[in-house]
């Protein structure tokens, strides 16, 4: 009876979902014997029906606000309408073309709008599906445009202390997790670190700022002794998020452009999280006036729709490829690339932050959800209560190894997604959120918190 007609689906409960999910897929990021946990201990697997702004619906009718934007892509809310318009449009004109060869509006038009939120600099997109091949892509460029200009010794990557830029086996080269890391060592090229300038490192009268020129003198004394072999210094700029939501000060962006410029390396922002006006600015790098050599996006850049990354990159790498040789060229596809689809859900979603003015009332909106989440700040066990933009987050200190399981079950119970990363509490919200759904959030993450500490063994 396994159909996946939709009468059927509507019909079924919770329950049949879940176990069908169980036996046949196989979850991502998950070990999949927690979801067979017992008490407390439980892993919860939802299945969801149906999604509507920032409010996702089980087959039982119950809501979970959706406080990490479906894993950080979702920026203006489930089925939104002007996104799922725009998308139907296109259904109807052209669901995809292959772009070696061929070329479309939406890809055209998306290349453009994000060159011109770059001001023109980085004014070449190559498009890619996700997060990791958009690493990669990035990664690539870099190496064969120093071996176009002869320099091939330049092979090298140097990223941050605790950085991900996906899980690939191309991208892990440069993700500094152990979790995701350590046991595919054997098959990764490692690369080379530097400390991360992790604010929350500030000794007593320091400022993040100070933190930030400590550990770039460090940068700057690794490109010095290194750089004729390191062809690019990757990272996500002012804040690490699969690290556990690591803030750092601009100042760091700033002198690392000046160093790269100094040594010839190129600077590659990763903003496939932090892009598309999480931290305030559209992109992250504007707050600290600097614009990369390579820029990656993915994530919100659909709206939270359809997988699409970009990588942007300034002329002069696209020119160095720019040649009658094909092996000068760059030899680089995936049979989606350009996906009309994916394209307009971009479109629709960057019209928005135009009609809706969407950056300033986000200032508005990050004031609101400080004032909600402030009250956390009195339990003894958090620490580091921070933000930066549409991204809040704290520590708990507590050395229960299910602290963060028994958070997200609490959560939920509260009709609220929010997953931690291990003992860091984190909100990335939609862009959509009202005044009562942010006060729903400050209020479930509070009683998850007692709930999951009182639990704790
Ligand atoms: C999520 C993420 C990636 C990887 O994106 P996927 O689409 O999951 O492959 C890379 N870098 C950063 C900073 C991310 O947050």
């Amino acid at each position: 009876m396994a159909s996946g007609l939709p009468e059927l689906s509507r019909a079924m409960n919770n329950q049949a979902w879940l176990t069908r999910s169980l036996a046949a897929v196989w979850h991502p990021c998950t070990q999949m014997r927690h979801h067979a946990a017992p008490g407390a201990d439980a892993l919860p697997l939802i299945p969801i029906q149906r999604g509507e702004g920032a409010w996702l619906y089980d087959f039982e009718g119950n809501r979970y606000l959706d406080g990490i934007s479906s894993w950080w892509v979702n920026l203006f809310g489930h089925a939104n309408p002007r996104i799922n318009a725009a998308i139907k449009a296109q259904l109807e004109t052209l669901e995809h073309v292959m772009l070696a060869g061929f070329t479309h509006q939406p890809a055209v038009e998306l290349a453009e709008r994000l060159s011109a939120l770059t001001d023109g600099v980085l004014g070449h997109a190559f498009f890619a599906s996700d997060g990791a091949s958009a690493t990669e892509i990035a990664l690539k460029m870099s190496f064969h445009y120093w071996k176009n200009c002869g320099k091939a010794r330049k092979n090298r990557f140097l990223c941050l202390q605790g950085s991900y830029h996906g899980e690939t086996v191309g991208a892990l080269a440069v993700t500094d997790i152990a979790l995701f890391k350590d046991a595919y060592a054997p098959l990764t090229r490692p690369s080379d670190t530097v400390p991360c300038p992790d604010a929350r490192q500030a000794q007593a009268g320091e400022t993040a700022a100070d933190v930030a020129r400590r550990d770039a003198r460090q940068l700057e004394a690794k490109l010095a002794a290194e750089n004729e072999n390191i062809a690019a210094f990757i990272l996500e700029p002012l804040v690490q998020g699969a690290a556990g939501m690591v803030m750092y000060d601009p100042e760091y962006l700033r002198l690392a452009r000046a160093f790269c410029d100094r040594y010839q390396v190129h600077l590659i922002c990763d903003e496939i999280a932090v892009g598309c006006g999480r931290t305030g600015a559209f992109f992250a790098h504007e707050q600290a006036g600097v614009k990369p050599d390579l820029l990656c996006l993915s994530k919100g850049i659909s709206g939270g729709y359809l997988p699409l990354s970009i990588v942007l990159c300034r002329d002069e790498i696209f020119q160095a490829f720019y040649d009658a040789d094909a092996t000068r060229g760059f030899p680089h596809s995936h049979s989606y690339t350009g996906n009309p689809l994916a394209c307009r859900a971009a479109l629709a979603t960057l019209d928005i932050f135009v009609t809706d003015d969407v950056l300033a009332s986000n200032r508005d909106k990050t004031k609101k959800l400080h004032t909600a989440l402030s009250p956390v700040a009195e339990y003894p066990q958090v620490r580091n209560l921070r933000q930066c933009g549409m991204i809040l987050a704290f520590d708990v200190d507590t050395a229960d190894p299910a602290f963060s399981r028994r958070f997200y079950r609490a959560a939920l119970e509260n009709e609220a997604l929010v997953r931690p990363l291990g003992n860091t509490v984190y909100l990335m919200p939609p862009y959509i959120l009202n005044d009562a759904e942010i006060a729903h959030l400050g209020k479930a993450v509070q009683k998850a918190l007692t709930v999951a500490l009182e639990n704790a063994a």
